[in-house]
């Protein structure tokens, strides 16, 4: 029984990779860079994607979010309240975007529209990992109210992340966490090669530094 679940699962992965090899295709035929967020519920995604989109349209560029949440429009409204575009993609029962939920989203939009797509993953640290969307980078959000053990809880979000970013750094001793913790735990994970990048959407501490690392 375990071999067969073992091969459906296979099976599902497979089928979600071609679909996001294709939507990656799409997405450069139409000159468009694609942004993933992933990362706890709470942990600061969609202000992250307001406060970046903001940036971009000030460059002049056009820019729409695609809303990924199990039920709900509550970040598309806080999106658009904020004069993002956003368009709302509710899995219904799953705990995370695939690339065929995200297919259907492209299909709704009008892709000659726009220079960048930021799309926010449901609040969660394990299952999206599996599911590449067809992202240029996929990025892994956590803030400091989640504690110090981050890192060492969920390796694989953070090993199939391109950039990895700390929110709320401007509460941390307010929570007692320590972010040098955290950092050394990524850094360790990555074998030195790379470093957690620090902000805070709130006081817009190291926002612009996460503008230039995902070369937007
Ligand atoms: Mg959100
Ligand atoms: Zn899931």
């Amino acid at each position: 029984m375990h071999i067969v679940q073992v091969g459906m699962e296979y099976d599902v992965l497979k089928e979600n990779n071609r679909i996001a090899n294709s939507n990656y295709r799409l997405l450069k035929e139409n000159g468009i860079r694609t942004i993933e967020f992933m990362g706890s519920i709470g942990s600061g995604k969609t202000s992250l994607i307001i406060k970046l989109a903001e940036r971009m349209r000030s460059k002049g560029l056009s820019v729409c979010a695609i809303a990924g949440d199990v039920t709900g429009d509550d970040d598309q409204k806080r999106m658009r309240e904020s004069g993002l575009e956003a368009i709302n993609c509710n899995t219904g029962h799953e705990c995370h975007l695939d690339a065929n939920l995200v297919r259907k989203s492209l299909e709704k939009m009008d892709l000659d529209k726009y220079d960048v797509i930021f799309i926010e993953n449901v609040g969660n640290l394990v299952c999206p990992a599996d599911f590449p969307l067809g992202a240029d980078y996929r990025v892994v959000v956590i803030s400091t109210t989640e504690g110090d053990d981050m890192v060492r809880k969920h390796h694989d979000i953070f090993l199939h992340s391109d950039i990895a970013i700390l929110n709320k750094m401007d509460i941390a001793d307010a929570v007692g966490v320590d972010p040098d913790v955290i950092a050394g735990d990524y850094g360790r994970l990555t074998g030195g090669l790379k470093t957690i990048y620090r902000c805070s959407t709130r006081t817009e501490e190291g926002v612009d530094e996460i503008v230039s690392a995902l070369q937007l």
